[in-house]
């Protein structure tokens, strides 16, 4: 199982290695859930579980809004 971030919002997803048809799992996640976009990397670095984004300051300094896991930094 690989992880990778949306290089807009840096919402952390799961790159189902699991799913067998490879044409299937392309388009599993071509979109990003958080924002609609459509491109990802593997390369980030650190991550922040955000679960309540209204109270959580590294929330509010990384414009997040929805909870979830976030790559603190994208490195490509
Ligand atoms: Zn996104």
């Amino acid at each position: 199982m690989t992880y990778k971030a949306c290089r807009k919002c840096r919402k952390i997803i799961e790159d189902n290695d699991d799913v067998v048809d490879n044409q299937e799992k392309k388009e599993i996640f071509k979109e990003c859930p958080i924002c609609s976009g459509t491109t990802f990397t593997t390369f980030w670095k650190g991550n922040a579980l955000i679960i309540d984004p209204e109270k959580s300051e590294i929330a509010e300094a990384m414009s997040v809004k929805t909870p979830g896991r976030y790559a603190l930094r994208l490195s490509r």
